[in-house]
């Protein structure tokens, strides 16, 4: 059957991806018309003729093809930002599993009206004499924004209104006496962009080293010869990436290209942003999850209006309307946040390779710990490798890590959470009022049962992932379904010291507070961060000396250079290493290489202790030894053993339902039908499984594994499930499905 209809959208808004038309394609347009193509309809009773997108194409009409009218002709003044973010959203649909209409939610901003607001900037009024004088007294007098407000202009004498507001958390009420004092003004930013653009009093560019430089020539000289590809840097913490990233971007801007900046909202700090404004000026633009829907469509305008030529933001910048777009980077390349845990469920990283293969623009990934899945397509030659194996600043050295065997510290008799070495250390930084970080490598909660005397958790004899205890009673494996019940002596040493592993931020504060009663304490975690502003306030205070210790979790380890820290702790190693995941190990590995590049970022050398009940386990000392390379070649044969992504492709298909008995029943039958599909295809098949946290909100999940090398066959195998569930409606009616791909 010819596809002849299509589907028409011609209000293109978010809200509104739901209202449809459907058109007849004539004959001689079948050709040039696919989805994404704008065209022009006849419309309405008068049959106006309006633009609009085609956004499906069809075998079957919605309604009488008798009356269905046809469409007039195609749009040919040149390929719209959206039509090729219609044309994203379509492969998005197809490659992740989502309807279209989800799909087009995601690549299209929340339409929503809002008052122009004027653009301000602050503007200093004091010369740097005076403005050293007011930053001083500011400090003597500890009134922190004031401190934050009056660096920030030294480095730069105009700042962005709402980057003050969003990023350094001065309110209006801070600002004001300043401005009734005569030390700073507010503009508008007419003015702001004239006479001078704020990029040309730009913040202090460096000579680059050898190996930056080598980067930008190459990325250059690939540029000006049309190639466009993706390049993979590899580059220890501090080794001066995001100095590269701002070369190359100044390259394609000066080119008339735009460029989309992608960093982990974590590590989209006010000091990271300040460094592109300082670059860029008002050609950059920002957006964070803190932004309203309006703000945030507001951006998106500019963008589209071509009144910003960078945009800098989380997972979501991907699809910034740019016409023009030449290069896409994605920093911290390896972040868990570029992968959406909504459907459609996409990874950054593939969308931006479609979306600049789509647009002819480069794609530049940066990390200190490369994903698996990007050094090995680097390994492969699908990306081009660099790397930065130096730190950039001059005296600056990495830190003398060590690795603490708390096993032992058992043994002698230490039952505390802090090794003797860790004390001693602390003890002696607080004396010479340098300044620690206590890193808690958890994410998510890890309910895994371990022994204190062998440092063995608990683990699947089937899955080697460790089981997850229930009730304080039984163990199981959320891959395989294994079960044992709770034992009460460790099953590898007798010793009856076993335990669930789960302490918590806040039980650490006290027990630094009782060991380190003279130390002032600062914590950062979900809970101290939950206000707008949280997680930059405390970074900042801590970088203004009002915290000699800060404790936290993973959100500590980006985005922020603190000069004094000289020793960080990291209290268990394993709370990361053994979690119900067959990333557990890389995660750690992560983790640790950027805690350990924590310290030291200044002339000070720094000091990095991993306490650890597997002080052998390969992921710790190669963190230790910051050596990539080992770790890297270990993990990717375990993949390969285990068959885990990146070795493998790996399908999730997960079911829900309110209703346990039929969930059961038709994840059982789902199983049967993929397992007739796949066997003969190779597709190793595990489940249905109950997932890791079985019923949310009394909603149960069951998950089937699906394994295959070839990518192709899962989303072949998607499709047939698809089909199986529309003609089982008598299964699927109270069950929901979802699939992911990693
Ligand atoms: P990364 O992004 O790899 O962590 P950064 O770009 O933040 O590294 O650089 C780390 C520090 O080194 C920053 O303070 C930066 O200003 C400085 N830096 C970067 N490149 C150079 C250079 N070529 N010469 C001197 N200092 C540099
Ligand atoms: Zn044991
Ligand atoms: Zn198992």
């Amino acid at each position: 059957m010819t596809k002849n209809y299509a589907r028409i959208i011609i209000d293109i808004s978010h809200e509104k991806v739901d209202r449809t038309f459907d058109y007849r394609i004539p004959e001689n347009l079948l050709a040039d018309i696919s989805v994404g193509t704008r065209v022009l309809i006849p419309f309405g009773r008068g049959n106006t003729m309006r633009k609009g997108y085609v956004v499906e194409i069809t075998a079957q009409a919605g309604y009488d093809p008798d009356k269905i009218k046809e469409i007039a002709g195609i749009v040919t003044d040149g390929v719209t930002a959206e039509s090729r973010l219609i044309t994203l959203a379509w492969w998005l649909k197809e490659q992740y599993g989502s309807t279209m209409n989800q799909a087009l939610k995601t690549v299209l901003p929340v339409k929503q009206k809002v008052k122009p607001k004027e653009k301000k900037i602050i503007r200093s009024l004091l010369n740097r004499e005076q403005l050293t004088g007011a930053l001083n007294e500011a400090v003597k007098k500890n009134y922190k924004a004031r401190i934050r407000l009056f660096s920030a202009l030294l480095n730069n004498p105009v700042i962005p209104y709402e980057i003050a507001v969003n990023q350094m958390s001065l309110s209006a009420s801070a600002i004001k006496p300043l401005i009734e004092k005569g030390e700073i003004c507010l503009e508008s930013e007419e003015i702001y962009r004239n006479p001078i653009k704020a990029g040309e009093q730009k913040g202090k560019t460096f000579k680059l080293n050898k190996e930056q430089q080598k980067i930008v020539n190459c990325f250059c000289q690939d540029y000006a010869a049309g190639i466009r590809k993706t390049y993979l840097i590899h580059g220890i913490t501090g080794s001066g990436k995001t100095e590269v990233y701002m070369e190359l971007i100044h390259n394609v801007i000066e080119d008339d290209r735009q460029v989309i900046v992608l960093i982990p909202e974590i590590a989209l700090t006010y000091q990271t942003v300040m460094r592109f404004y300082g670059r860029f000026g008002n050609r950059v633009s920002i957006i964070n999850s803190r932004l309203s829907a309006g703000e945030r469509f507001d951006q998106f305008e500019r963008a589209k209006n071509g009144d910003i030529d960078i945009m800098i933001g989380p997972r979501s910048a991907l699809f910034t309307p740019f016409s023009r777009l030449g290069l896409i980077l994605i920093d911290e390349e390896h972040e868990s946040a570029y992968k959406s845990e909504t459907v459609p469920r996409y990874h950054a990283r593939e969308v931006a390779a479609k979306r600049a293969r789509m647009e002819n623009a480069s794609l530049v990934l940066g990390s200190a710990t490369p994903s698996l899945e990007a050094y090995s397509r680097a390994q492969r030659g699908d990306y081009q490798l660099f790397r930065l194996t130096e730190r950039a600043k001059k005296d600056s050295s990495l830190a003398n890590v060590s690795v603490v065997d708390l096993r032992q510290e058992l043994k002698d008799g230490n039952k505390s959470i802090f090794s003797r070495r860790l004390q001693a250390l602390m003890e002696e930084k607080l004396r010479k009022k340098e300044q620690i970080i206590l890193f808690i490598n958890r994410r998510g909660y890890a309910n895994f049962v371990s022994c204190r005397s062998c440092g063995e958790a608990i683990r699947c004899p089937h899955c080697d992932v460790t089981l997850t205890l229930h009730n304080n009673s039984y163990l199981v494996c959320h891959y395989c379904g294994h079960h044992i019940p709770m034992p009460s002596k460790c099953p590898s040493c007798g010793s009856p010291y076993i335990a669930n592993f789960g302490v918590g931020t806040q039980k650490i504060e006290q027990m630094t507070r009782k060991m380190f009663p003279q130390a002032k304490i600062l914590r950062m975690d979900l809970d101290t961060t939950k206000e707008k502003g949280g997680h930059e306030a405390i970074l900042s205070a801590f970088s203004e000396h009002e915290g000699d210790i800060l404790i936290g979790t993973q959100m500590i380890v980006k985005g922020h250079d603190f000069p004094d820290v000289t020793l960080v702790g990291v209290l268990a190693a394993d709370l990361s290493l053994n979690t119900p995941d067959y990333r557990s190990a890389e995660r750690t590995f992560q983790l640790l290489t950027q805690a350990a590049g924590r310290a030291g970022r200044d002339a000070k050398r720094g000091d990095v202790i991993i306490q650890t009940y597997s002080p052998d386990h390969y992921s710790i000392v190669t963190a230790a030894n910051q050596d990539y390379e080992t770790f890297y070649n270990q993990e990717m044969a375990f993949r390969r053993l285990m068959k885990y992504p990146p070795a493998s492709g790996l399908l999730t298909i997960q079911f829900s339902s309110r209703n346990e008995p039929v969930l059961g029943e038709t994840a059982a039958a789902a199983g049967v039908f993929v397992t007739a599909l796949g066997e003969p295809q190779d597709v190793q098949i595990i489940g249905p499984v109950e997932a890791s946290v079985y019923k949310i909100n009394d909603i149960y999940r069951k998950i089937l594994y699906l394994k295959q090398e070839n990518y192709d066959i899962l989303i072949k195998i998607r499709d047939q499930m698809d089909g199986f569930s529309e003609n089982h409606p008598e299964l699927f009616e109270q069950v929901l499905i979802q699939y992911d791909f990693s």
